[in-house]
């Protein structure tokens, strides 16, 4: 299962060491890579060489454009994944157009908002169903692929602080990101001995849309920023380093690992 690893005693160790961070020729799945953190992760892999093939509910016109400013192509496969409808479709989708796939990037995700007293089977499927279903029967069907290739892979899911904490009035977003966290020390334990690297990001508080509602509740946004040791929201471009380490050879003894990527939250 020992990969090649770079000679760093070489004449040139900075060029073998940058060379642990490329990915040029690889293919990478990102779901929901049309805005936020998403859109940031699919045009950090393209910068380090991947081609991206996006599972998007709408067109992802902007991120498209910026892979292919990168110099990487961007295959759009359209993909709702509230249901499993489109899971087969992504990967085939992947393999017509790249021939394989080499990394995958569950990054869809929503979050509904509501006292426990009142939440709804609604929101509770709501969220569940892509939060943690969705990501679990996709990376299914990748590793199906990327082991009929016989050359390993990459998975990143997306955690939370949720993954961690408890959270407020978000019962289905903290049940799935806690889901998230088990389930990527499940596959690796399962996949590590097959050169399949499972691992995740959790983000901290990011700017994006997810969080609007929580950005513009003034008071709430000041006590969160107030207690991140890094004085500020973390940005979408933030988690670009973290996914391309994760997605590279850079990783290829990291398993089941869920990296906070949160200007020290964690930490408090
Ligand atoms: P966002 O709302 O900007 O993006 C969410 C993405 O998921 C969008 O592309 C959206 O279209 C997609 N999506 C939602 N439902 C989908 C469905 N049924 N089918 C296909 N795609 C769907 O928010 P974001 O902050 O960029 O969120 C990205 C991920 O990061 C999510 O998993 C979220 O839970 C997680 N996250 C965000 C933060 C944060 O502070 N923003 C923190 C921790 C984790």
């Amino acid at each position: 299962m020992k990969r090649d690893n770079p000679d760093l005693s070489s004449a040139h160790p900075r060029s073998a060491l940058a060379g642990l961070f490329d990915l040029t020729g690889k293919v990478a799945i990102v779901t929901g890579c049309n805005t936020g953190l998403g859109a940031a992760m699919a045009i950090a892999l393209a910068a380090a060489g991947c081609d991206i093939v996006g599972g998007n509910r709408s067109e992802a016109a902007a991120t498209s454009a910026r892979v292919e400013a990168a110099g990487r192509r961007f295959v759009d496969v359209r993909a709702d994944l509230s249901t499993l409808e489109p899971i087969e479709r992504l990967v085939t989708g992947a393999v017509e157009a790249f021939g394989r796939v080499d990394i995958l990037v569950n990054n869809a995700g929503l979050i509904r908002r509501c006292d426990a007293l009142d939440f709804t089977e609604a929101d509770w499927d709501a969220v569940i169903d892509v939060n943690l279903k969705s990501v679990f029967f996709l990376s299914q069907a990748v590793a199906r692929q990327m082991l009929g290739q016989g050359s390993g892979g990459k998975i990143v899911n997306v955690a939370s602080m949720l993954s961690f904490q408890g959270g407020i009035r978000v019962p289905s977003y903290t049940a799935s990101k806690s889901g998230v966290l088990g389930l990527t020390r499940l596959l690796a334990n399962e996949w590590a001995g097959r050169d399949i690297n499972v691992n995740a990001i959790a983000p901290g508080y990011m700017e994006t849309d997810n969080t609007a509602p929580l950005r513009e509740d003034t008071q709430r946004s000041g006590e969160i920023v107030k207690r991140i040791p890094a004085g500020r929201w973390g940005v979408p471009e933030d988690l670009a380093g973290a996914v391309v380490f994760l997605a590279s050879r850079a990783s290829d003894y990291v398993h089941g690992h869920t990296l906070a990527v949160d200007g020290g939250w964690l930490a408090r």
